[in-house]
């Protein structure tokens, strides 16, 4: 008998025969994420339901050096969770319990394969919620594995800013605690900061406690338009500058809201946009802070002003940005896309947005700046025929030059979708040798034989 058909009894034996699947249909579910890497099949799915289950298997897979890729919803978008060497996948989704909620610490724990939003909806109860946003209805086990960010992070932080404390299985089946509930901790080295953000290589989250924040009572939301997307980011810049404290403060370029348009229920102005949220405990303080933004939007000669209050309003400018990547993908129907995602400086940011419009312009690509402005994370949706070859060449050369002028600004090759298989390439070059070499050691150290996500963050020996 195989080393993975002994493996499958092994793994039956643990979960039963109900949360176990070799079939063709699950394997391909858990092939591919959302981005435009190339699926590759998974040799077996296990469902575990208790951190001692994902112990025994994590035991099994390291006994039999069967890889094991840990999958939380699937929504990633540099390929994290495709399971390139094959093996295991561990689907948490049955591990999603919220465990309890700290009302008067505005803390929750959870499970890792609890979704972000069904968290929020329940925590809404109790007037908190748990702020990073990353639009797809993620899992918290995949935000936590790549440091997921997104709308609310100009004024939250990101996952990694938002956790505690977690419980972790390593690659032998030990279980260990990280942290604490105290929100300051200044005890020893910060493991748990070392497993935000390592995408699943390092160990299996099995339990986290989240910092959770008061739902605001007043909100307002703005969106403004510009002659040029240079003005734009100059405003974004202004608005982080003057102390405003937006509760988000996203960009997007003619392109982006062009496509956005396609949509029946959305009507802007055909040019670069800000879309800003400001939001606090009253009617007053937003309101002038909202006074405020319009006056520097103005001094910027912007094309078109609107400015809603309340949730309704709110609800309606998120309700589009979050889909746009969704309308996108509807809208350039049968093409590939690339995506880009790095971030500066804010000092940096109208650089930044001058170089990617330049460089789009200059290749005539078909591309879209989405950015989550106020943190300086920059997004181009670069879109082409998969038959044409040249406009293909031309988006790996765009997204070669827009990590390479973020790398020159002082800033990072990913600030939020984490390295997966696409951002492998450039870790030296943001690193050096002597820090990407520290990464491989601890990532040798943790998991001698190399199952945990075999082929992703650091695996890559350029
Ligand atoms: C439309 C759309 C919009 C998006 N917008 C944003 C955005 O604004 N900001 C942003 O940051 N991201 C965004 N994303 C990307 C994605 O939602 C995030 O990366 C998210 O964190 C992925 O979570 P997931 O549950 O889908 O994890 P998966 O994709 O299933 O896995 C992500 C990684 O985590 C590992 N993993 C999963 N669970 C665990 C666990 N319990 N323990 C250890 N490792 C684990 C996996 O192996 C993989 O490496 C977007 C995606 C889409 C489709």
């Amino acid at each position: 008998m195989s080393m993975l058909a002994q493996s499958v009894e092994i793994l039956t034996s643990i979960v039963g025969r109900e949360r176990i699947s070799i079939t063709e249909a699950d394997r391909t579910l858990h092939a591919r994420d959302q981005s435009a890497f190339p699926a590759h099949l998974p040799d077996v799915i296990v469902w575990p339901q208790s951190t001692a289950e994902v112990s025994a298997i994590l035991r099994c897979a390291n006994e039999a050096r069967l890889p094991l890729t840990a999958w939380g919803a699937g929504t990633s978008l540099e390929g994290n969770p495709i399971p390139v060497r094959g093996g295991i996948v561990l689907n948490l989704q049955q591990m999603n319990r919220i465990i309890q909620i700290y009302e008067n610490d505005f803390q929750v724990t959870v499970q890792p394969g609890l979704f972000y939003k069904d968290m929020n909806h329940t925590l809404a109860r109790y007037g908190l919620f748990f702020p990073p946003d990353p639009g797809a209805n993620a899992s918290i086990g995949g935000m936590l594995a790549n440091n997921a960010a997104g709308i609310r992070t100009v004024k939250y932080g990101a996952t990694r800013d938002n956790v505690l404390a977690l419980e972790v299985v390593l690659a032998d089946g030990e279980i260990i605690r990280t942290g604490s509930r105290a929100v300051k901790q200044s005890s020893g080295y910060d493991l748990t900061h070392l497993f935000v953000g390592s995408e699943g290589t390092l160990a299996i989250i099995t339990e986290a406690t989240l910092k959770l924040a008061p739902l605001p009572a007043c909100f307002s939301a703005v969106t403004a338009a510009f002659a040029t997307v240079e003005a734009a980011a100059q405003v974004v810049f202004d608005v982080i500058a003057s102390c405003l404290e937006p509760a988000a403060l996203e960009l997007l370029d003619t392109t982006a809201v062009t496509v956005m348009n396609s949509e029946e229920s959305i009507n802007l102005v055909a040019a670069p946009h800000v879309f800003m949220e400001f939001n606090g405990a009253s009617e007053a303080g937003v309101q002038e802070r909202l006074a405020l933004a319009e006056e520097i939007c103005r001094a910027y000669q912007c094309l078109d002003y609107r400015a809603g209050s309340g949730r309704e309003a709110r609800a309606q400018l998120w309700e589009a940005r979050h889909r746009i990547f969704e309308v996108h993908r509807r809208y350039y129907a049968g093409h590939d896309y690339l995506l880009t995602d790095v971030a500066v400086p804010i000092s940096q940011y109208p650089t930044l947005i001058a170089a990617a419009a330049g460089i789009t312009a200059e290749l005539a690509a078909t591309s879209s700046i989405i950015s989550h402005a106020g943190d300086g994370n920059v997004h181009l949706a670069i879109f082409f025929p998969p038959e044409d070859d040249d406009a293909r060449a031309n988006a790996t050369r765009i997204n070669e030059h827009v990590v390479n002028r973020a790398l020159a600004l002082g800033g990072t090759i990913t600030g939020e979708h984490g390295v997966g298989l696409g951002k492998q390439k450039y870790m030296r070059q943001e690193h050096g040798p002597a820090a990407l070499n520290l990464m491989r050691q601890l990532k040798a150290w943790l998991d001698p034989n190399g199952i945990l996500n075999p082929g992703k963050v650091v695996a890559d020996e350029r």
